[in-house]
């Protein structure tokens, strides 16, 4: 009946929000995969690649990135005019990564994104809550679903530089509560970025908040964690893990490869099908890791 459901909506070539997605990640223990979107080759390749693993997937959109791609309605006509033409059929949505404001999470749901998160981190947790409910109840009221964050990722966290800082349980279940947000990112120790060492994620807050809040975790700066980390991080309720350095890094070495080899070579799409096919590769691999191949 579930799958039904699931093969109408993308019969109709619209995009789904994380809701659903989420939840039966959450209860199969596998986590869907976020991959940001760097230009629009890039989406093509992550939608190629979730339909050859029948995974369900997120196409992310960096708030700061926004401009550069042409700004919102644009992403959200190409995106939703590439499922169609594709004739993808794994469930996808298109996620507004953080999202920098209440104004531009309503402008992202007003042209067609049908996910955003909220990233009030970086406000006092009052603020962070505030934000977030209005959020939500924009968001809701248009079946589109909501990503809250608590903590501080490490790394470049889109812009602001800075250093890990552990969200705390009670703020967790705070947000969680007053909010009804459908996903919460929970900094434990992951970084934007690589990483330098071995990542140190904090996994026995991670299991505190998930059995306080019983909310689809989102792990942010998934690329570079051993994979027993990982795995014990679905274990303890993370249903989401975004990914971007690796594509990035797949992406560049193959592009370099190509222009350092030839220094003839003009042709753009000689030069940019291999960094295509190198994201196909990197992003299949994730889905296999992430266990969410073959759920669609
Ligand atoms: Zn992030």
């Amino acid at each position: 009946m579930r799958a039904a459901v699931k093969n109408e909506e993308v019969r109709q070539g619209k995009l789904v929000s994380m809701k659903q997605m989420l939840r039966e990640a959450k209860d199969n223990n596998y986590a869907v995969a976020q991959f940001n979107i760097n230009s629009f080759q890039w989406a093509e390749a992550i939608l190629q690649a979730a339909e050859e693993e029948r995974a369900p997937v997120i196409l992310g959109a960096s708030d700061r990135l926004v401009d550069y791609l042409g700004g919102f309605k644009l992403i959200a006509i190409v995106i939703q005019t590439l499922v169609e033409e594709m004739r993808i059929t794994v469930p996808v949505a298109l996620h507004l990564d953080h999202g920098n404001s209440v104004a531009r999470c309503k402008e992202a749901i007003d042209a067609g994104f049908s996910s955003v998160m909220i990233d009030g981190s970086h406000y006092p947790i009052e603020e962070n809550i505030a934000m977030t409910k209005e959020v939500v109840a924009y968001a809701h009221s248009k079946q589109v679903s909501v990503e809250a964050e608590v903590g501080t990722v490490g790394g470049n966290e889109d812009g602001l530089i800075g250093g890990i800082s552990y969200a705390n349980p009670e703020e967790c279940l705070r947000i969680v509560e007053q909010t009804g947000v459908d996903a919460l990112a929970a900094a434990l120790g992951s970084v934007h970025g690589p990483y330098q060492g071995e990542p140190k994620l904090g996994f026995t807050e991670m299991k505190q908040i998930f059995e306080l809040t019983r909310i689809p975790l989102v792990l942010h700066g998934g690329s570079g964690i051993p994979l027993h980390q990982l795995h014990q991080a679905i274990e303890l309720g993370h249903a989401k893990i975004n990914v971007n350095t690796e594509c990035l890094q797949a992406w560049a070495e193959a592009v370099r490869e190509v222009l350092v080899n030839d220094r003839e070579i003009y042709d753009v799409r000689s030069i940019l099908t291999p960094g295509k096919e190198a994201i196909i590769a990197t992003a299949k691999q994730k889905m296999k890791e992430f266990k969410s191949s073959h759920k669609a």
